[in-house]
């Protein structure tokens, strides 16, 4: 087999500006060792987060020219409209500016007090927004998606057992919808099979519920369902995409990820009677029903990236390159959640630094190290980020996992890119024994990991 080349030429370029190591340990005693307070001229490589950091083809920058602005019936909202609709097989299509703005609409109508919303694991932004109606999130994930050193195909599958439990305890009519988050980010961009989508529609059946998916990233799933699921192997990737959403009553999506666009996000779903009520919501908070929070140009840009990133050269590309970057990292022995995911590494913290306990940050100390190492902006999920403190008894409760996520924009890296990465991680790892824990010295009250500083302990 022939090395997988990117399937694409470089037309337009950006150039990255590179710091020495003497500059980068300034840089990181500034930010006070937070990769978010870090300017991003001063990285090298920036693997903060895949959404909204695809670089867009010429033709989805031919189509931000083409863009019709019009205020109502903008004939690129049509050329969207008309995209979605072949992919998801959804009657109503409704433009959001982000993909939390469509659960922001979708959760406003569904949620309040006394409601449940299961789902195989929630994005953070989409618990927010189920939690500040009142209502609560659950994450149904299966047993083993929470080993990160088991490989196994479909890890983001949702507990179907599980979920018939859940339902006959908090009650049918106490759960508005049903989740599926595709492919799962939150538990490692591991992907959710064609069968567990089809088990979870039988459950709603059962029980009457609507199922809905958090489509994000739906056509690297639907690309390793053709890899990995018996039966789809000979199917193209956008009949597997189409079949994906056949089973579901609606989606919310972010562009910024499997549309590769840089804004953007949509609600699809067939209910005429949610369809109305979210297009009322949507014009007080986000516009009129034929821009959504968009300009025309960014729905162009849209419906141009739906057609991409459903190419198989694409998405071969896209998980290839990612498998490659864990392999890579697998055969030097550092330990990372197995197997590679669609869209991210991560590094398994408690296996890299063993000796740094939960309450001193390992992951945190990796990242910085990374940095340092090579100019990499990665960042940590884990105690810095879920991480509580008791209040009762002052106890540090760490989260199961201690992560470091590597993300990876779509189309802007290329291999040499990546082989660098894999020599600065595997170099940090080599001097894994030099790592030091950190300490806070400056927390917000709320999601502290943005703008918390940190300092090394001696
Ligand atoms: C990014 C993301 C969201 C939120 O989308 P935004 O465009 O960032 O608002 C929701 N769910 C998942 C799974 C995501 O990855």
């Amino acid at each position: 087999m022939k090395t997988i080349i990117e399937p694409f030429k470089i037309k337009s370029v950006e150039p990255i500006n590179f710091t020495t190591r003497e500059e980068r340990e300034n840089i990181l005693i500034e930010a006070g060792y937070n990769p978010f307070m870090i300017k991003s001229e001063d990285i090298i490589i920036d693997l903060l987060t895949d959404s909204g950091t695809s670089a867009m083809s010429a033709k989805q920058w031919a189509g931000i020219m083409d863009g019709d602005e019009s205020y109502a019936g903008s004939k690129s909202f049509f050329r969207f409209e008309s995209k979605v609709k072949e992919i998801t097989g959804k009657k109503f299509i409704i433009p959001t500016h982000q993909g939390r703005a469509a659960e922001k609409i979708l959760f406003s109508i569904l949620g309040g007090p006394g409601k449940y919303f299961p789902n195989n694991s929630h994005f953070d932004t989409t618990r927010a927004n189920i939690e500040f109606t009142g209502a609560e999130a659950y994450d149904l994930l299966t047993e083993v998606g929470k080993h990160p050193e088991i490989r196994a195909d479909f890890k983001g599958n949702m507990d179907v057992e599980a979920l018939e439990k859940f339902i006959k305890e908090k009650g049918s009519e106490n759960i508005p919808l049903v989740m599926l988050t595709v492919t799962n980010n939150s538990g490692g961009g591991q992907p959710v099979s064609m069968q567990n989508i089809k088990e979870v529609r039988k459950v709603c059946d059962k029980y009457g519920l609507p199922l809905f998916l958090d489509a994000c990233r739906f056509a690297e799933n639907a690309y390793f369902i053709k890899l990995r699921e018996k039966g789809y192997e000979n199917k193209s990737v956008k009949e597997i995409a189409q079949e994906m959403f056949s089973y579901a009553d609606g989606a919310t999506m972010s562009a910024k990820k499997d549309a590769l666009v840089n804004i953007g996000g949509f609600l699809a779903m067939n209910d005429e009677t949610l369809a109305m009520n979210a297009r009322n919501l949507l014009i007080v908070t986000e516009g009129f029903p034929t821009y959504g929070g968009l300009a025309g140009r960014d729905l162009e840009a849209i419906a141009q990236g739906l057609e991409e990133v459903l190419q198989e050269s694409y998405l071969q590309y896209r998980i290839k390159s990612t498998e490659y970057l864990g392999n890579k990292l697998l055969d030097a022995g550092v330990p990372i959640l197995e197997p590679p995911g669609g869209h991210a590494i991560y590094l398994d913290a408690k296996r890299f630094t063993p000796d740094i306990p939960p309450h001193q940050f390992p992951g945190q100390s990796i990242v910085a190290a990374l940095y340092l190492e090579g100019g990499v902006r990665s960042v940590e999920i884990g105690s810095v980020m879920f991480g509580k403190t008791d209040k009762a008894t002052g106890e540090f409760i760490p989260p199961p996992m201690e992560l470091v996520r590597l993300a990876i924009p779509r189309r802007v890296y290329t291999q040499s890119h990546i082989d660098y990465l894999a020599e600065v991680i595997i170099e940090v790892y080599k001097k894994r024994d030099k790592l030091k824990g950190f300490e806070i010295v400056y927390e917000a009250p709320m999601l502290r990991h943005f703008t918390a500083k940190f300092k090394p302990i001696d």
